[in-house]
């Protein structure tokens, strides 16, 4: 299946920093290796223009980042040191959600080796997200008429506060945020539903809270589009979260997200967001099963029939 990377743009950090930026060379190597992607089938995306950005995000917000003049605040927040090549790197990611979401309209569900960067919000960076992906390409998606009625479920381990604040008011987007209840954001902007999970809840218990809420949120957003957030970080082993899922719990918990939105109709958008295990190779052994999951689900057009 055809993916979008842009593991080739790194950026400095300091040294023992936890944002995995290993993870995402790895990622491309592991699904070639396994077979979900071909090599003439990985793609990297070019930097998203600023006018895009803009249909999400605020000007003043996005002059200081293109010009490297986030306040000091904004730049503890965002936890990540400022870097042209930061900027450029977070540019081609957001253009891979938008490539994968476009390709999902053909093949029902298409997956980013990256994005899902939630805690970016109309006028806010922060929690090592530059810019909103998922809020870019629902704009760049509606504003070609691809899409009317949006989901986003986002099952990454933080709760989704940046989509939150940037769909508050938009009644065609219905977010849903499944997260560690003790976990980061500890201040939260309000998702449409909200699902706090006990610290050390398990497979069973989330999977059963994950069944509900797609229920509940299937029903109230009846989206022809979702995107879907399959973050990393409900792992038991994860260093940022709370949760202890199992590696098999997370291959049940991407099989019912993806085969609820797909069974209700909605082509899907996946991105990985965050997953940050001690050895970076935990997390991407949890990537490539969300990869393999996606692929299997892929649907492929017949031309000509
Ligand atoms: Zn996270």
């Amino acid at each position: 299946m055809d993916v979008w990377t842009h593991h080739r743009w790194r950026f400095p950090l300091p040294p023992r920093h936890k944002f995995p930026l290993d993870k995402y060379e790895l990622l491309a190597q592991r699904v070639v290796a396994d077979g979900l992607v071909g090599p003439g089938e990985l793609h990297e995306a070019g930097p998203v223009g600023w006018e895009e950005l803009g249909a999400v995000h605020d000007r003043g917000l996005l002059a200081r980042i293109r010009d490297g003049a986030l306040t000091v605040r904004e730049q503890r927040g965002l936890g990540l040191p400022w870097s042209p090549e930061l900027v450029e790197r977070g540019r081609r990611s957001v253009t891979g959600t938008i490539a994968a979401a476009r390709h999902a309209l053909e093949h029902r569900v298409a997956l980013n080796l990256g994005g899902g960067t939630h805690h970016a919000g109309h006028a806010f960076a922060r929690g090592y997200c530059l810019f909103n992906d998922v809020a870019v390409a629902v704009a760049a998606l509606r504003r070609d008429g691809l899409a009317e009625r949006v989901l986003v479920v986002d099952c990454d381990v933080h709760q989704g506060d940046g989509t939150a604040d940037i769909f508050a008011a938009d009644t065609r987007t219905f977010t849903l945020s499944l997260h560690g209840a003790r976990n980061y954001p500890f201040s939260r902007i309000a998702s449409d539903l909200d699902v706090d999970i006990a610290s050390g809840a398990g497979d069973r218990e989330y999977l059963g809270a994950l069944d509900v809420a797609l229920g509940q949120a299937l029903e109230r957003a009846r989206p022809d589009f979702a995107f879907y957030l399959a973050g990393a970080d409900p792992w038991k082993g994860d260093r940022l979260g709370r949760l202890a899922l199992s590696k098999a719990g997370l291959v049940e918990r991407d099989e019912l997200a993806l085969d609820r939105l797909l069974d209700a109709g909605a082509d899907v958008c996946v991105v990985l967001a965050g997953g940050y295990a001690e050895d970076v190779r935990d997390t991407v052994d949890i990537n490539a099963a969300t990869a393999a999951t996606v692929a299997d689900r892929t649907h492929t057009p017949v031309i000509g029939a």
